[in-house]
């Protein structure tokens, strides 16, 4: 006999949790690893943040509060809409919940029957296809290759649609290529999804601050606002503002929609932390130059990653226009053996041998694209500089 149900035999743990923690544990064993899998910023929360989470929990906001989060967050939230997206969104269109993940597996649980699809462009962030099928839906994963700068293209996004799409999931600027759609691409996509009005959209645009010139981000809604009222804009503190231990994230979309995810979250978490909902109130509506200055050294950091890598025998890689992850192709070490006598055939080899030589990254197979693998920069400019060192000697030293 078993404890657990049957839903949990269709996912996985989180690769990428999963390979920072073999990081944590082979450092524990005393190995000296570059960690290249990061998923969040380095840098601490800014201070002003701080400042007004601990005033809130002096003043007593230690309470519950609505579970669509407080007036003051959602209030902030339409202003930040409106200064960096451009998009005019009223309080009661915004929920708060405990970062954007938490706001994608309420909108699947609240909208998904069984058997209702979801399209999921690939390579994608590693929980849409989960996410998805934890609520009874059908992963409808589309491969975007390079050729097409990973991105899903009309012809594409036509194939995937059937009577059973309930979602397509768009994500920009991507985890984990960086790829970041242009207008033109955005306003083809919009033209197809006019012609399928049951297929809803969820705009994922958690790394919407780190875009490099001059790519720029545009939300699906900025040029085809007729498509607003399908669309759920899902954000969050995370990121931008280097708060991923805060849990903060919000949707954005139709009242009725945003209604049903918040009937859901007052079963289930109640509401986000008060605290957090404090400090994230700061960070949308007060000083926003840590941004800058945050999108400034990614910048900088991604320039030192791809001179890095430009050199290393076998790795070939597309310049990301946002977030701050490379998604490099590997088929070169394909076929070569390592000095130990291992025949390299997957990019998981590749990950593998790779954390011998003291580098640990993601294999593409957990994004689903091969092969690949993801490095990620919200990492120290030296632990690139050593990083990309130890790649290239590990490289050379294949036959
Ligand atoms: N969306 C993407 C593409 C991500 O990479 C992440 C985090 O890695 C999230 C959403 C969720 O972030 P959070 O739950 O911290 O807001």
């Amino acid at each position: 006999p078993t404890l657990l149900a049957d839903r949990l035999k269709r996912i996985q743990p989180s690769p990428s949790v999963q390979a920072n923690d073999r990081v944590a544990t082979l450092r524990a064993e005393g190995k000296d690893i570059i960690n290249f899998t990061i998923g969040e910023p380095d840098f601490d929360t800014p201070a002003h943040i701080i400042d007004a989470a601990v005033t809130a929990m002096k003043q007593g906001d230690t309470h519950y509060t609505p579970s669509e989060g407080t007036p003051a967050l959602r209030q902030a939230i339409v202003e930040k809409l409106a200064r960096d997206n451009a998009l005019e969104y009223h309080y009661d269109e915004i929920v708060v919940g405990a970062g954007g993940k938490h706001i994608l597996y309420h909108v699947m649980a609240a909208t998904l029957n069984p058997g209702d699809e979801v399209i999921v462009p690939a390579p994608y962030w590693v929980s849409y296809p989960d996410i998805a099928l934890l609520n009874e839906g059908v992963p409808r994963v589309v491969t975007c290759d390079a050729s097409c700068g990973f991105k899903l293209t009309p012809q594409a996004l036509i194939e995937a649609i059937t009577d059973k799409t309930r979602w397509l999931v768009l994500n920009t600027p991507s985890n984990p290529t960086g790829a970041v759609y242009a207008e033109s691409e955005l306003l083809a996509l919009a033209q197809v999804l006019r012609d399928y009005p049951h297929v809803g959209i969820i705009s994922d645009e958690i790394y919407e601050h780190f875009v490099y010139a001059p790519a720029r981000h545009l939300s699906l809604i900025n040029v085809a606002p007729d498509l607003k009222s399908r669309t759920l804009i899902v954000n969050g503190a995370s990121k931008g503002y280097a708060m991923t231990g805060w849990r903060i994230g919000f949707g954005a979309g139709p009242r009725d929609l945003i209604q049903a995810i918040v009937k859901l979250i007052s079963q289930t978490t109640t509401c986000p932390s008060s605290i957090s909902q404090a400090g994230a109130v700061a960070a949308f509506i007060g000083d926003q130059a840590p941004v800058r200055a945050m999108a400034e050294r990614y910048t900088q950091r991604r320039q030192l990653m791809l001179e890095g890598l430009q050199s290393i025998a076998g790795v070939n890689c597309t310049a990301p226009d946002g977030a701050f992850y490379v998604y490099l192709d590997v088929s070169g070490l394909l076929g070569k053996t390592t000095p130990g006598g291992q025949r390299l055939m997957r990019d998981g080899d590749v990950v593998l041998y790779w954390l011998d030589a003291g580098v640990a990254a993601v294999s593409g197979e957990a994004y689903g694209l091969s092969p690949y693998v993801r490095l990620s920069f919200a990492i120290g400019d030296e632990a690139i500089q050593e990083g990309c060192r130890r790649l290239r000697e590990a490289c050379l030293a294949l036959t």
